[in-house]
């Protein structure tokens, strides 16, 4: 068998396809043969080929060395649920569209409210985030109509774009140098007037900090403001065991607030197009159809689309969704939790290296797995133009990192006696993501030592 550098594409999950396939078939053995022959197999081959040949025009997503954006192949299985259930192709906007997929849907989507303590719930898979944390403020703005929403500057900057898309007035709360939203300027803006919904961010886009959200908490007792938590990237790290306490606290009162996104796509080893909204009190259903009594809400004669503003949906989704999570249990100290572990012990091993190497310099302890740096120089125009040239240095040798553009108040620049001519840094980001990092550091930490001296030549 050729080695193969794909993970996962190995012709054993194919023969594997093959076999569920004859099952899936066995379940249609009453219909009358329909055994239309693919017309021109051969030109499919050849559009197929031509395919794979622009295919290879990408970073190496599903490689170790790609330690850059947040990219997390697919589980092997995943990507087989997935191709298994495009032979049905179900719509999961309906029962009819979708019978099984949508039962799978709901079973999935209960299994990630258990992962937050949630047993009753209302919740849907979405097309991602970004229709996850739309649905979730488009609630907050039924609720609470015209009232302010705020979020922290480091919140995915969608909250700004779907408060615009809602009509809805948007605040930005300041970071402070960890990253997290800044309390003294919260209470400031509290003193001000009224909040209508607090967005928190449990994992950053950018470096992975977590919103305080015990003392948002506390606010919420004063100001009554409703609580949604943006977790698209970090939902799943409540599993992990490896969290530093004052991050593990955060998680501990997550199933506290009003909303809940995260995103199986990122940490859940999904196919793209696959988010996740939950509220806590499943009345809210209201919303979505006017004219139905709650208890429709939770039935299990409930059509999707009655709470879900996208209507035609991916059955396949939530089907792959299914399969790895039965493969895979969320649960503490499970096997699931154990790979989010491995990849947050890689961002602690090269946080470790990084900050005792005086090449660099380094921002707050990742909470996370996400990781920031930069290389050291004189000014902060000089750490970021070094940055940009280890970044493509670093390519070229096939070690893929990312670029982002972040306040300077992140590193200690005084400590470092850095100039700081400019407030925004361009510094070097890794999202650390796959359970294969760790394993990689050495590896990783060589060429990008390598790739270092390289540049300083
Ligand atoms: C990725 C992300 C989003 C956007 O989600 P998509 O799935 O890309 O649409 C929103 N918020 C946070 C915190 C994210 O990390």
């Amino acid at each position: 068998m050729d080695e193969t550098r794909i993970t996962g594409s190995d012709p054993e999950s194919i023969r594997i396809l093959e076999s569920a396939l004859r099952r899936l078939n066995n379940g249609f053995q009453d219909l009358e043969p329909n055994s239309t022959n693919i017309i021109g197999i051969r030109q499919i081959e050849e559009v197929l080929l031509e395919v794979a040949d622009r295919m290879k025009d990408n970073f190496p997503y599903f490689h170790p060395l790609y330690a850059g954006q947040m990219m997390k192949p697919p589980h092997p299985l995943a990507r087989l649920a997935y191709m298994l259930a495009l032979y049905i192709n179900p719509n999961n906007h309906a029962l009819d569209g979708g019978r099984a997929s949508s039962h799978m849907e709901k079973e999935a989507v209960a299994r990630i409210a258990a992962m937050f303590g949630w047993e009753t719930f209302l919740g849907h898979l979405t097309g991602g985030g970004t229709m996850a944390n739309l649905e979730a403020l488009w609630l907050a703005g039924q609720v609470h109509p015209g009232k302010l929403i705020v979020a922290s500057s480091q919140a995915h900057y969608t909250h700004t774009r779907l408060s615009k898309v809602l009509g809805l007035p948007f605040q930005t709360v300041p970071a402070n140098r960890f990253g997290k939203m800044d309390m003294e300027e919260l209470k400031r803006l509290l003193n001000m007037g009224p909040i209508g919904t607090l967005v928190a961010t449990i994992g950053t886009t950018a470096t992975g900090a977590t919103d305080p959200l015990p003392e948002i908490l506390r606010l919420q007792e004063e100001h009554g403001f409703r609580i949604h938590a943006d977790t698209a990237y970090g939902g799943y790290f409540t599993l992990a065991g490896t969290l530093a306490a004052p991050t593990r606290e955060v998680y501990d009162r997550l199933g506290e607030v009003d909303s809940i996104v995260v995103d199986p796509h990122k940490h859940g080893m999904q196919p793209y197009g696959c988010g996740c909204i939950l509220f806590k009190d499943p009345s809210v259903g209201v919303h979505y159809k006017h004219d139905s009594p709650y208890t429709y809400f939770s039935s299990d004669e409930l059509h999707l689309g009655e709470i879900s503003l996208e209507c035609s949906r991916p059955g396949a989704s939530a089907v792959a969704l299914w399969a790895t999570q039965t493969l895979l249990p969320m649960v503490k100290e499970g096997e699931f939790a154990g790979l989010l572990d491995l990849g947050r012990e890689a961002a602690l091993l090269l946080y470790g290296k990084l900050k005792t190497d005086n090449r660099f310099i380094t921002a707050f302890a990742p909470e996370l797995d996400i990781l920031i740096w930069a290389p050291k120089a004189s000014s902060v125009t000089e750490c970021s133009k070094r940055s940009r040239q280890l970044f493509e240095q670093a390519g070229r040798n096939n070690l893929h990192l990312a670029l982002a553009e972040l306040p300077c108040h992140f590193f200690d620049l005084d400590r470092e006696d850095i100039l700081r001519d400019r407030d925004t840094i361009t510094c070097l980001r890794s999202v650390l993501m796959k359970p294969e990092h760790k394993e990689w550091l050495p590896r990783l930490w060589e060429i990008l030592s390598q790739s270092m001296d390289h540049i300083l030549r």
